[in-house]
């Protein structure tokens, strides 16, 4: 008899974007004439930069000439690639190596298959509130997950409790939800704290570009020590539009190394490769092909500007609620604006406010960890022209709340 794997039993059912687009679709039967703006998606809309389109296009059209076919690449990456981030990350002071960088079709994936190298005996310290995957992905293999509390008092940016053991500790920054960013010195604190624990960091860098602060890690590899002690997961999805064109990496530095429960010293690097020779046959040529022009001179100047296009809808949506006096966090060094519902309304509460008031739709925290109650979440990823028009709806409609 097949038996299953009765994890899944554990998995709480998500009917967060299905309850939104349920009461997004029935606002709509019922108001034909408003217009609905949707502020709630957590994914871009601005097209991909043009130097990333004719390099996708010249590979495709090397993929029908006999000498320039290319048939199975490399599973963790072409080389081509490999340098093109070697010197991105060079560029704000961090030596890799080729082999330590691995190509995946995105940060998702490698999130979920990163669990393949560590047992189910691990402890797992996941950030409350947080994307998602982190939490799912443990609960399938059956794991122990504490939690962390991000909170207005620790501006969502939890740290670590000499207190509390951990063996695998999840981090996102610039956050996703809250839009939070952990300072050089925080993780400093939080890498000393691996490293005592013999725990391993997986840092989710998905937002790296969106930081303006020089003195703010885009990567933790900038805090000495981190070689030994942590694993970042990169995407292209949000930094330069790839979320439907898929493409990201993962770096296991060399120096990383664990050991069995027996004691026998493995090298996460060796285990990663083998892991992704055997379940994975690599990213289309095409793909990484657009992938290395993104990290051209031209590819970082033509996705800098989209971001600044975000970043511009970020400072038009804070602008109005400072108007409002309302708290929010994030909006600088992220998409993310996260903030505080007026009047104490529940997260919930206020997505029917906003909705029923003012044809806008965002995401309740809640829906994101029970800390994350109370908050909200809007995103900078629509148009200017929705994003101005929404946030005068919002500015009018909130003013005399
Ligand atoms: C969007 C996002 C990712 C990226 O996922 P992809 O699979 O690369 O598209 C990773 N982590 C977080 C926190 C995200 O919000």
């Amino acid at each position: 008899m097949a038996l299953v794997n009765e994890n899944y039993c554990n998995l709480k059912e998500s009917y967060l974007f299905a309850d939104i687009a349920k009461k997004v679709s029935a606002y709509a039967k019922e108001h034909p004439e408003k217009k609905i703006i949707r502020l709630g998606i957590g994914d871009v809309t601005r097209p991909l930069a043009a130097c990333v389109v004719k390099a996708m296009e010249k590979a495709v059209a090397e993929m029908g000439v006999q000498d320039t076919f290319r048939g199975y690449g490399p599973e963790q990456g072409y080389g081509f690639l490999h340098d093109a981030i070697v010197k991105y990350y060079a560029s704000f002071g961090v030596a890799l190596e080729s082999n330590e960088i691995f190509i995946s079709d995105g940060a998702k994936s490698d999130c979920g298959n990163i669990t393949d190298i560590f047992s189910n005996a691990n402890t797992i310290l996941i950030p409350d509130p947080v994307y998602p995957v982190y939490l799912d992905t443990n609960v399938m293999c059956g794991r122990k997950i504490i939690y962390m509390e991000g909170k207005p008092e620790n501006n969502f940016l939890p740290m670590p409790d000499e207190n509390v053991h951990a063996d695998v500790i999840y981090l996102c920054s610039p956050n996703n939800p809250t839009g939070a960013v952990y300072t050089k010195e925080q993780l400093e604190k939080w890498v000393a704290y691996a490293l005592k624990n013999d725990a391993v960091i997986l840092y989710d860098a998905a937002y790296e570009a969106f930081v303006v602060d020089p003195a703010i890690p885009r990567s933790i590899f900038t805090v000495e020590g981190a070689k030994k002690c942590a694993i970042e997961l990169c995407s292209l999805s949000k930094t330069a539009g790839f979320t439907g064109t898929r493409c990201g990496y993962t770096v296991v530095p060399q120096a990383l190394v664990r050991k069995t429960a027996a004691g026998q010293e493995m090298s996460l690097n060796k285990m990663w490769l083998r892991r992704q020779t055997t379940k994975f046959n690599g990213v289309p040529y095409i793909i990484q092909r657009g992938a290395e022009a993104v990290f051209s001179e031209e590819g970082i100047a033509q996705c800098r500007a989209n971001i600044a296009y975000y970043q511009e809808n970020a400072r038009i949506m804070m602008a109005g609620f400072d108007k409002l006096g309302i708290k929010y966090f994030g909006g600088v060094h992220s998409p993310y604006i996260w903030l505080q519902c007026p009047q104490g309304m529940t997260s919930w509460e206020f997505f029917d406010y906003l909705l029923e008031n003012m044809a806008v739709v965002g995401t309740p925290g809640a829906g994101f960890g029970t800390m994350g109650e109370g908050y909200f979440r809007l995103t900078a990823f629509g148009s200017r022209e929705n994003t101005i028009e929404a946030m005068d709806r919002i500015v009018a409609g909130l003013k005399n709340l």
